[in-house]
């Protein structure tokens, strides 16, 4: 089996940050036409300009916590490209700070609404498609936080351990319907995301190091190729799994 993706048409949710921004390079590269879809309209423009793609990427600004905007953009990789092969839901967003009993109720609410009801509400409005062609790849973002914990990060760690429980139940019901459903789990990725939390709390980036034997952090380049194959025809028997994309993080 081919890990090409010539012929195929990609959507990629949160493609104007760190890790949906190169994944999308990176697919178009192995051959996709790519949907970028982003909250952010400069990230998106932004990551546009970084593919520099021509015709075989688009940018569709998107929010993934409403169900009628990510409809919006399944049906526009379906009006401008004719099909959703892959899917890559990532758009995520993050909270450390508080333990767990000052963190305010709106504040888990909304990491919930975008992490983990978000991933719902795009598989909701991209499986109709799959369905309806005979199959697609679903790749959902967790994190190695979706499998272990650390401190000031519940509502993080939540919704990461969720998006693992949402994509095991997606591909219980429709991977014998040609639809494969995975998660990546990244380690920490050397992202804007990362960067932010290094400005809050100097010193955070270097004691996450140690949580990595492999001795750095990763490179949006990690993740995006393991999205990669997942959505190739080479991936054909991977589905409902969880794939550590982490430097050992999960190995400790
Ligand atoms: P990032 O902040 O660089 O990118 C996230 C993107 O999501 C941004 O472009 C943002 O505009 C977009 N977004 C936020 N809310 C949205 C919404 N409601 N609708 C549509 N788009 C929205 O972050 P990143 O590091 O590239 O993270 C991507 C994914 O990887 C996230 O799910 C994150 O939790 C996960 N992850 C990141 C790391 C890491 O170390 N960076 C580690 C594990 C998992």
């Amino acid at each position: 089996m081919s890990n090409s993706l010539d012929g195929k048409v990609a959507l990629v949710t949160g493609g104007g940050g760190g890790i949906g921004r190169e994944t999308a390079k990176v697919l178009v590269d192995h051959g996709a036409r790519v949907v970028v879809a982003d909250l952010s309209e400069d990230a998106g423009n932004g990551t546009l300009e970084y593919i520099d793609g021509g015709d075989a990427v688009a940018f569709v600004r998107a929010d993934v916590t409403d169900l009628a905007s990510m409809q919006h953009v399944v049906q526009a990789a379906v009006d401008r490209y004719g099909r959703l092969d892959i899917a890559h839901n990532n758009a995520g967003i993050e909270l450390t700070g508080p333990d767990l009993a000052d963190v305010t109720v709106e504040q888990f609410d909304k990491v919930i609404a975008v992490n983990l009801t978000g991933v719902f509400i795009s598989m909701k409005a991209e499986i109709p498609q799959m369905l309806a062609q005979g199959g697609g790849s679903i790749i959902n973002t967790a994190s190695s936080l979706g499998q272990a914990a650390i401190a000031h990060q519940s509502a993080y760690v939540t919704s990461k351990h969720g998006v693992i429980g949402l994509t095991r139940a997606a591909a219980v019901e429709y991977s014998d319907k040609g639809i494969r459903v995975n998660a990546v789990l990244p380690g920490v990725i050397q992202t804007p995301m990362i960067d932010a939390l290094e400005e809050t709390y100097p010193g955070f980036k270097d004691a996450l190091l140690t949580k990595h034997p492999i001795g750095r952090l990763g490179t949006p380049h990690d993740i995006a190729e393991m999205v990669a194959w997942l959505g190739s025809d080479a991936a054909a028997f991977a589905t409902g799994s969880q794939f550590a994309v982490d430097g050992g993080y999960l190995a400790i």
